[in-house]
């Protein structure tokens, strides 16, 4: 199963991508994980990307389709991954698109995760993440048991740097005019699954199986 997650920041990606990835036992691959970790480990990649990321912005198309392409060439992802956060403009899709079809890997579907920009605000400023594992939340919509504390692994939550008012609104303008055109881009090629992400976790989790299930 070859799949990627399509939304706004904010839509769910992420938490929906922990579920999935533990019920169809596939790789999560989250370009945002992949440079947070790089910037954690201080490398080159990870202090260069983080001067867009702090400012909203998208990462140079070429620095980011260079580690995807390098990560599907590993093992795990023989028999399919889950692609978080990637593609996120037209020229990344198109790389994809070549790249797949050179090694005979069609995508199974594009889940389009679909929220109100109205909603996604107060989605990220209230997002927490847990440095241990990864693992997202929300101090309203998806609190942990302890405050600031995760349920999975004991390790502390943190905010984003990128989760305030300001990144935040700049995110969802670049959303809005690099990478919503990828929803045509798909729909094009038979492929896309539209979900509504303002329900429930659990029951956008159901949609988003039942859909892929069929396929
Ligand atoms: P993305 O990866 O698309 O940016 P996240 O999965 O990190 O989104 O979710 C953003 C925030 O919204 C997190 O704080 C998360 O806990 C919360 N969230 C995710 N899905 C829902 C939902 N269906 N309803 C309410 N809040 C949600
Ligand atoms: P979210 O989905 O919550 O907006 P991510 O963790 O996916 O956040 O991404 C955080 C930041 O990392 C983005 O704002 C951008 O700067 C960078 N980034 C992640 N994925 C990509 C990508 N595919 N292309 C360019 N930049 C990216
Ligand atoms: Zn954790």
């Amino acid at each position: 199963m070859r799949i990627i997650l399509l939304g706004p920041p904010g839509a769910g990606k992420g938490t929906q991508a922990e579920k999935l990835v533990k019920k169809y036992k596939i790789p999560h691959i989250s370009t945002g994980d992949i440079f947070r970790a790089a910037l954690q480990e201080g490398t080159e990649l990870g202090l260069r990307a983080k001067e867009y990321m702090d400012e909203g912005k998208l990462v140079p198309d070429d620095l980011v389709v260079d580690i995807v392409k390098e990560r599907l060439e590993q093992d795990d992802t023989k028999n399919g991954y889950l692609l978080d956060g990637f593609p996120r403009t037209l020229a990344q899709a198109e790389a994809l698109d070549e790249s797949l079809r050179t090694s005979g890997t069609p995508l199974t579907g594009v889940i389009n995760v679909d929220v109100e920009p109205e909603e996604l605000l107060e989605r990220l400023t209230g997002r927490r993440v847990c440095r241990g594992c990864g693992s997202t939340y929300h101090i309203k919509f998806n609190p942990p048991t302890v405050r600031s504390v995760c349920d999975k692994c004991g390790a502390e939550l943190y905010q984003r740097d990128d989760d305030t008012v300001e990144t935040v609104k700049q995110r969802l303008e670049v959303y809005r005019q690099q990478t919503a055109p990828l929803i045509d881009y798909y729909s094009g090629q038979g492929i896309l699954f539209t979900v509504d992400g303002s329900r429930e976790i659990e029951e956008v989790f159901r949609e988003i199986t039942s859909i892929l299930d069929q396929q």
